[in-house]
């Protein structure tokens, strides 16, 4: 085990940001389990389907028919403890479902609906889940696993009303990893892990009662989730869209006097491309991105439009949100901001000691303890002292102590014996005012190993000798790309992250 020499400072800075996020009070943030944490306002509002009814449901009722298809399932067998799969499109049946087995303790294994049957058969097999709750088309698809499926297109089986059963330091959920690299792994987060993440960060963006979030992220990720989360911890309301549409998010925000909204950078991008009045909203207060890098030109741009940039802040499935720009303090483009209340967060190399530029590690009461069945990969995660290694490149600004991404440790291009993160290239290549957006990763070369390769989206009078030479201006050469191809748009997941495994040279595109 290697001792850390600036344990004690690293302490004191960690407390120096959580103040200057607004408190130094984390003792309690993972105190109780959902259900027992949700505000006790029952009758204000609380989330609203447009695209199901204009009918609000309150807080109250949320409960209430949480608690009532707890008791249904609890009566039908289902044990505390158990894993149930859980995938459908944003609806109140998805939301009610979730509510409903946090309520019987049970474990949510969360799943994309856009899964094909062999990814959610990998998710049904590790998990070894014995129930599923599910939409079309993934009803479908799950049948044939041994499974008991309630369909949410129907509405869901309730009984009387009995105790919730949720124990703080149970799992709430089994969230899987995007799995960029090899099978998704299952990270087994508790109620306390999921309100120690949600509550700093409403304690930083001061989240209350009054706040109003619209949200069209997926609610089968941590990111779309948290909107729930705060909205149901603090007696506020959401506006809760089935997907992203510009026109639609737009209506809704200025239709519902929007407060709050979380987005991923490639959302703003369109916001700011096709809808800037959704963000010009004249009520919104907060608007946060997250998932992915905002690039320092698209803050920029989006700081025109709505006077100061996005608040932009970094988290992960394994450790919740961790850090953020603060609300009050200057929003840095091109960094995260400062570890939220009751994050530890330090820079380490390879050997976990302190470096000025490394792994970022983190730990904290947001922190799962390691991967659900896989020893080794647990093993792996964690340097000594229950520092989580995030596998995320980062340095700290000496002056304003803001943390800066620099990368990705394995998305490292080796070319020709050197180091390339693609970061840095993606980075200089959107300063380029013809690059709307780029991707870098390292293609197989018979002369290098891998050659620096760009896949890039331009304003449509993009000169490609120009790209390059601004790339020699202000890169060592074999960072610069050796190839560049233009490209409609980046692949993407859902949640705006770039897919690296789809860059592909052109000849090779499947579709
Ligand atoms: P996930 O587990 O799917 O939430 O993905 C977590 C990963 O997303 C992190 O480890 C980062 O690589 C990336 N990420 C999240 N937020 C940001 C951000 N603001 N800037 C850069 N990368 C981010």
């Amino acid at each position: 085990m290697t001792q850390n020499p600036t344990r004690q400072e690293t302490s004191a800075r960690d407390r120096a940001a959580w103040q200057r996020h607004g408190t130094t009070e984390v003792a309690a943030l993972d105190i109780g389990s959902l259900p027992s944490a949700c505000h006790a306002l029952p009758d204000r509002r609380a989330l609203l389907f447009p695209a199901e009814s204009d009918r609000w449901f309150t807080h109250g009722e949320l409960a209430e028919r949480g608690a009532r298809t707890a008791s249904w399932l609890r009566i039908n067998g289902l044990r505390p403890g158990a894993r149930v799969l859980l995938c459908g499109h944003n609806s109140s049946a998805l939301v009610l479902a979730y509510l409903a087995l946090l309520g019987a303790g049970a474990t949510v294994v969360l799943a994309n609906p856009a899964y094909t049957t062999a990814e959610l058969r990998h998710l049904v097999t590790d998990s070894q889940a014995e129930w599923a709750f599910a939409a079309q088309p993934a009803t479908d698809r799950l049948r044939g696993l041994d499974l008991r499926i309630v369909s949410l297109d129907e509405p869901l089986p309730e009984a009387a009303r009995g105790k919730p059963e949720a124990d703080a330091h149970e799992p709430a959920l089994l969230a899987y990893t995007s799995g960029t690299t090899g099978a998704p792994k299952g990270v087994p987060l508790t109620h306390g892990n999921l309100l120690a993440s949600i509550r700093a960060a409403m304690l930083a963006w001061r989240w209350s009662e009054d706040d109003v979030l619209v949200h069209s992220l997926p609610l089968s990720h941590q990111h779309g989730l948290g909107g729930v989360h705060a909205t149901l911890l603090a007696g506020s309301s959401a506006v809760i869209l089935p997907d992203f549409d510009a026109a639609k998010l737009t209506e809704a925000m200025r239709g519902h006097h929007a407060t709050v909204l979380f987005a991923v950078p490639a959302i703003y991008e369109r916001l700011i491309a096709d809808a800037p009045q959704a963000l010009t909203t004249p009520t919104l207060r907060l608007a946060v991105s997250g998932s992915a890098p905002l690039s320092p030109e698209l803050a920029n741009r989006l700081a025109q439009v709505m006077g100061v940039p996005p608040l932009e802040r970094y988290g992960s499935t394994e450790s919740g949100l961790d850090v953020s720009n603060p609300i009050d303090g200057p929003r840095i483009p091109g960094t995260v901001g400062l570890p939220l209340p009751g994050v530890e967060l330090r820079i380490a190399d390879e050997s976990g000691d302190d470096a000025p530029e490394g792994e970022i590690l983190l730990r904290g009461p947001q922190v799962f303890t390691g991967y659900w069945n896989r020893p080794e990969a647990t093993r792996e995660a964690f340097h000594p002292g229950g520092w989580f290694r995030t596998g995320d490149l980062g340095r700290l600004d000496p002056e304003t102590g803001y943390l800066r991404i620099t990368g990705r440790k394995k998305e490292l291009i080796i070319t020709g014996g050197f180091n390339v993160y693609p970061r840095e290239v993606e980075l200089v290549l959107e300063k380029h005012p013809d690059v709307v957006a780029a991707a870098v990763a390292g293609l197989p070369s018979a002369r290098w190993g891998e050659q620096v390769t760009a896949w890039v989206v331009t304003t449509g009078a993009a000169d490609f000798d120009d790209v390059l030479a601004h790339c020699r201006r202000l890169l060592a050469p074999y960072k610069c790309p050796k190839q560049v191809f233009a490209v409609d748009s980046l692949p993407r997941s859902g949640m705006g992250k770039l897919r690296r495994s789809a860059l592909v040279p052109p000849e090779h595109q499947t579709r």
